[in-house]
């Protein structure tokens, strides 16, 4: 009885929604087609097939990278669990990093839409693609999730910052707890405006953990959540301070790598 209840719901939901689109009709963000029929708010059926996660073969678990080596076949490989020859490099203090794409082509505009043109209304076709990738709720669940902070005045310039809302969408499929017990204490210029090389100095001591770390078991294990890892600096800088702060097992989670 129960089943049939629950499949008239179901079945009810999709004909509301059906005329809805039928009344309003739904575009593309990205290519402006028709989305009518697809399960997702925003984008159509190629360009969510555009969206596919990164292959995981030759990608550095450590840091999220692309392996850089030769085999005697003239592959790239990379031994299960190594490091690649760049964060042995850096010897960061994240352990793992979980990267869902590469950051160019549609995920780049994705992700520029997130930042830049008030992508919140994304997040809703973000919960539904990790859903789709179970490998996602086993590395999330029972995680503490910490969204990398924005300082308060590109915070008040920008009214949101994405990675509280990236963290929040991973939280859902997840049913891992988001804290923001980070806080940023110095203004930095924003990364991308710099090289290389001077971000790594741009992030240092702007990071503190605030009062909502007090009670929290430094045992638990805790996902930095940021929207891209370039460098890895700020990933860098932030899970030293988690460290110095007694957290032990800090893994990264990010929407691209590039
Ligand atoms: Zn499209
Ligand atoms: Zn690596």
């Amino acid at each position: 009885m129960m089943k049939l209840v629950a499949g008239f719901w179901q079945w009810m939901r999709r004909m509301v929604s059906r005329s809805l689109d039928f009344l309003y009709p739904r575009y593309c963000v990205f290519c402006l087609q028709d989305i009518r029929a697809t399960d997702y708010l925003h984008i159509c059926q190629s360009c969510r097939d555009a969206l596919m996660p990164r292959n995981s073969m030759n990608i550095c678990t450590h840091c999220g990278a692309l392996a850089k080596g030769f085999s005697e076949q003239g592959v790239f490989f990379l031994q299960k669990g190594a490091s690649c020859s760049y964060c042995r490099k850096r010897n960061f203090r994240f352990r793992r990093v979980k990267c869902l794409w590469n950051f160019r082509g549609l995920p780049r505009e994705w992700i520029h839409q997130l930042k830049y043109y008030n992508g919140e209304y994304l997040m809703a076709d973000l919960e539904k693609i990790l859903s789709e990738y179970s490998e996602w709720y086993e590395y999330l669940a029972h995680a503490i999730l910490i969204p990398v902070p924005l300082h308060w005045r590109r915070h008040w310039q920008r009214d949101y910052n994405q990675s509280h809302l990236i963290a929040h969408a991973m939280a859902k499929i997840s049913g891992a707890f988001v804290i923001p017990l980070l806080s940023r204490c110095k203004f930095s210029h924003s990364q991308t405006e710099l090289a290389r090389c001077e971000r790594w100095n741009n992030v240092q001591g702007v990071f503190t953990v605030n009062r909502r770390a007090r009670g929290i078991d430094r045992s638990r294990r805790v996902i930095l959540v940021d929207d891209v890892l370039t460098t890895g600096a700020t990933l860098h800088e932030c899970a030293t301070i988690l460290h110095e702060n007694g957290f032990e097992r800090v893994d990264v989670a990010v929407l691209a790598h590039g």
